[in-house]
């Protein structure tokens, strides 16, 4: 059931078969209930109410968990106040710094439960999220204790001073990370936060907040209220937060931006997106193979700057596309946990259902649909890879956001061609380009609309380097220096 074969026609060569390699989900200890973490403690929700959080890949409980009301909210955010006043905000930056270098090494040192608490949350493959999901994390806690006793010297002014209790919401797609991204600049520049993670992807957050106990950070200066999206707009609409600081869809980003108008608060908006890998006819077709698998298939889609829409040059249309299906052949999609798994679980029944309706829009308008022959285990929230060719820009798979594993093939004739297909929507986020050509490469990042511009490769992440977007995809800057902006009161 999980070693799914995949095979189709015209592979080249064999398919190997693999053996099963499993992680044991035992390194990872689960509690049966989990509470908020407020003021340094975790403690039940006031009203009591709890929710569960499943394995998508089994649909199977994992744990109960503790749903934040108005109150909690109230609770948490008077927590960071004490902290921010109490101590946190005025501490010199090279004691702050200390706490970031000792959660960054406790990630370290807790990578594999880490890995494993993830990939059964989420359903990702354990592959990605061992070595890209927990180093990254552990990464960004490194790199802004770094910065937290340097604030004067980051161009903001000769002494820089934070913001206060920042509110920060955060997606389930790359849970850990996501938390990492908001609070490690957070904290560095001063500032004391109230994390709400996303409703089926809450346990590494909480992982996260036991992590800031074995560090002794002191209490308040971070916490977590777990909940659904009444929990993330009681955090957003409070009026002792300072600062927003919001991952997630361009509907809910717009929602918050109105929640915060006429506010004083700060806000920072990681917004969804549409991303265009452009390949170029002298392009090293086997790197962009990988680099297109790796741009939408990594994490099953689930990635806002998935690059979604493959634009690829009409003289090597053909080639890519089948190149393209043999290597989609090889991919091995089942078991998060096992170590060969390229594609995981789709994360809920939600997102499988809206990753189904658009994917159906798609050969109801007329692209064609192809995925390679593969089993889905029977259990669990599974979609198999997918590519539209004969895909038009108006078909509703090249304009909106699928968020799945589900690639739309167009062509182009000209540079100029290409960038305008690829600035063709509402999103701004990332872009790839594929091509031999130093000079081009540097004139399609002149003239691509996206924060973010892969130059023969993708989705390549580094602390040290800003992420953000352009129109619906959002504004305001993570990572680099550039990240800390958002947090200090400059
Ligand atoms: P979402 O529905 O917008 O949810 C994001 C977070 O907001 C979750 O914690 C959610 O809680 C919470 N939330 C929901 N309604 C809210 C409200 N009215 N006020 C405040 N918070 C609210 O997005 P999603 O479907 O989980 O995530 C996928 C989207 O995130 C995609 O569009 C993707 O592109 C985007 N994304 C962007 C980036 C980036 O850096 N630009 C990174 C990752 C993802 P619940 O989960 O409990 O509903
Ligand atoms: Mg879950």
């Amino acid at each position: 059931m999980t070693d799914v074969e995949a095979r189709t026609e015209g592979a080249a060569g064999p398919v190997f078969a693999y053996a099963p390699a499993p992680e044991s989900r035992d390194i990872v200890h689960l509690d049966a209930e989990y509470g908020l973490f407020i003021g340094g403690e975790f403690r039940p929700a006031a009203t009591g109410r709890t929710f569960t959080t499943v394995d998508p890949a089994t649909e199977e409980p994992l744990a109960s968990v503790a749903e934040a009301g108005g109150g909690d909210v109230d609770r948490a955010v008077a927590a960071a106040r004490a902290a921010y006043e109490g101590g946190w905000g005025k501490m010199r930056g090279r004691e702050r710094a200390k706490y970031l270098f000792r959660i960054a090494r406790i990630i370290q040192e807790r990578a594999r439960e880490l890995a494993v608490l993830e990939s059964l949350d989420n359903g990702k493959p354990i592959r990605e999220s061992r070595d890209v999901d927990v180093p990254l994390a552990a990464a960004h806690f490194f790199y802004y204790a770094g910065w937290a006793d340097k604030l004067e010297y980051a161009g903001f002014g000769p002494s820089p001073r934070p913001l206060g209790v920042a509110g920060q919401v955060i997606p389930w797609n790359f849970p850990l990370l996501m938390a990492a991204w908001k609070l490690a600049p957070a904290l560095a520049a001063g500032n004391t936060c109230v994390l709400k993670p996303a409703e089926t992807t809450p346990l590494s957050a909480l992982f996260l907040a036991q992590i800031c106990q074995e560090a002794d950070l002191p209490p308040g200066a971070v916490n977590v209220v777990t909940g659904a999206g009444a929990t993330g707009a009681a955090v957003v609409a409070h009026p002792g937060v300072d600062k927003v600081a919001f991952t997630g869809s361009t509907e809910v980003g717009k929602e918050i931006r109105r929640t915060v108008a006429g506010s004083r608060k700060r806000l920072t908006l990681e917004l969804g997106g549409k991303a265009a890998n452009v390949v170029f006819e002298d392009a090293p077709i086997d790197q962009a193979i990988e680099g297109i698998v790796n741009g939408i298939f990594f994490n099953q889609g689930h990635v806002c700057c998935a690059g979604s829409r493959l634009l690829v040059h009409e003289p090597v249309a053909e080639l890519v596309v089948d190149r393209l299906r043999q290597r989609l052949a090889t991919l091995r999609l089942g078991d998060p946990l096992d170590k060969n798994t390229d594609i995981g679980a789709v994360n809920s029944a939600e997102q499988l259902a809206k990753i189904r309706r658009l994917a159906d829009a798609g050969s109801e308008e007329g692209a064609e649909r192809w995925s390679p022959r593969c089993t889905l285990p029977e259990r669990g929230f599974w979609f198999p890879p997918t590519v539209f060719t004969g895909v038009s820009q108006s078909h509703r798979i090249a304009r909106e956001e699928i968020f799945g594993p589900v690639l739309s093939v167009l062509t182009f004739r000209t540079p100029a061609e290409a960038v305008a297909k690829a600035n063709n929507t509402p999103y701004g986020l990332s872009a790839g380009v594929w091509t031999e050509k130093g000079s081009l490469i540097l004139w399609m990042a002149q003239h691509l609309e996206a924060g973010v511009v892969w130059a023969n490769t993708y989705n390549r992440f580094d602390p040290a380097s800003p992420f953000g977007g352009y129109q619906e995809s959002g504004f305001g800057r993570e990572g680099g220096r550039h990240g800390l902006e958002a947090y200090l009161d400059v």
